[in-house]
């Protein structure tokens, strides 16, 4: 979606959304495909989902076993068509459960998109700019928790600067962690921006990249040079693109892949820094013009809310004539209906 598709975008009816038809015989491996023909990933996140609740128990949460629970059994509703739709499932919404983060980070996307695509009408000549913030690396989970909350503080007061605030609409961000070779974690911000047209036609309005560095280590009062990236959302479709932004924005605050390694004691290690540090905390939040938007929706919260119609609902239900239903298999490893 580019911003000249976004335009048009809420005019179509939105078809994209619709769970494609899902093949259900008794016995049979699921095989649950999105309206592009994609496999949806359900048996490589329960596989990750499980290694997850096994460090959990080594490391002795009591969650445990609500994560080992989560999406063990997957209620389709099958309608008179013979078109299956997910309908019910429990989801133990741990904040690093695979499972749970690959349905955050599809609902996160759409809604973010919605909001993008209303932003975009409301304010045809608003342009974006995406922001990366970044701090040094720290050590251990208790610097990484006090890091996380000033950098969240710091967000919304760099946004209330003079000359930033005379030119943002409003903005969207996002946390996250990335784990480096030598075990220190790398924290940073990824920040959506709405700007008005003014801020790139006006001199007076435009904010360097050196300028908005020189903010941001004000707002964090560091002693040294943070690095900040800064770019022009484009007009155009692909990289660079509104779309690609908010892809980046709304994914996980950590990947799986960092902290389900070849290295037990190593991912043990980064399980319960993260499980400490991340507790409490937001993975997206909005403000300004697009919170509004996000209010005016009725969207729900991406990360307590729905996670099983994640990619969105089907508006026009067709009578339901049976449930199917495909369970984990743990000695197989694999989903299959009953
Ligand atoms: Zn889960």
């Amino acid at each position: 979606m580019d911003l000249k598709q976004a335009k048009t975008h809420l005019a179509q009816k939105n078809n994209d959304v619709r769970e494609e038809k899902v093949e259900y015989k008794t016995g049979q491996v699921l095989d649950d495909r999105n309206r592009a023909g994609k496999k949806r990933p359900w048996q490589k996140k329960k596989l990750e989902n499980i290694r997850y609740a096994e460090y959990l128990k080594i490391l002795e949460f009591k969650k445990e076993f609500k994560v080992k629970e989560c999406a063990e059994v997957l209620n389709y509703q099958i309608d008179e068509s013979g078109q299956a739709k997910l309908y019910q499932v429990y989801f133990c919404k741990s904040r690093l459960c695979p499972l749970c983060n690959w349905r955050r980070a599809i609902k996160s996307s759409k809604q973010l998109e919605m909001i993008l695509t209303n932003a975009v009408l409301d304010y045809p000549q608003a342009q974006f700019l995406f922001l990366t913030l970044t701090t040094k690396n720290v050590f251990g989970k208790e610097n990484l928790k006090v890091e996380l909350a000033k950098m969240g503080r710091a967000v919304a007061k760099l946004m209330q600067y003079k000359k930033v605030k005379k030119n943002v609409l409003g903005y969207v961000r996002s946390t996250e962690i990335t784990v480096s070779k030598d075990g220190s974690y790398n924290q940073h911000m990824h920040v959506l921006v709405m700007v008005k047209a003014s801020f790139f036609n006006d001199k007076e309005n435009y904010i360097t990249q050196k300028e908005w560095r020189s903010l941001w280590q004000k707002a964090m009062k560091l002693d040294y040079d943070p690095r900040v990236f800064v770019e022009k959302v484009s007009d155009k479709s692909g990289k660079g693109s509104l779309t690609s932004a908010a892809f980046e924005t709304a994914k996980y605050q950590a990947k799986s892949a960092d902290y389900l390694t070849s290295d037990d004691a190593k991912n043990l290690k980064i399980i319960d820094d993260f499980e400490y540090a991340l507790r409490g905390t937001r993975q997206i939040s909005y403000a300004g013009v697009l919170k509004e938007i996000h209010k005016k929706l009725h969207l729900d919260d991406a990360e307590k809310g729905d996670l099983v119609h994640a990619d969105g609902k089907l508006e026009d239900e067709k009578q339901v004539v049976r449930i199917a239903v495909a369970k984990f298999d743990y000695i197989r490893k694999n989903y299959f209906w009953t």
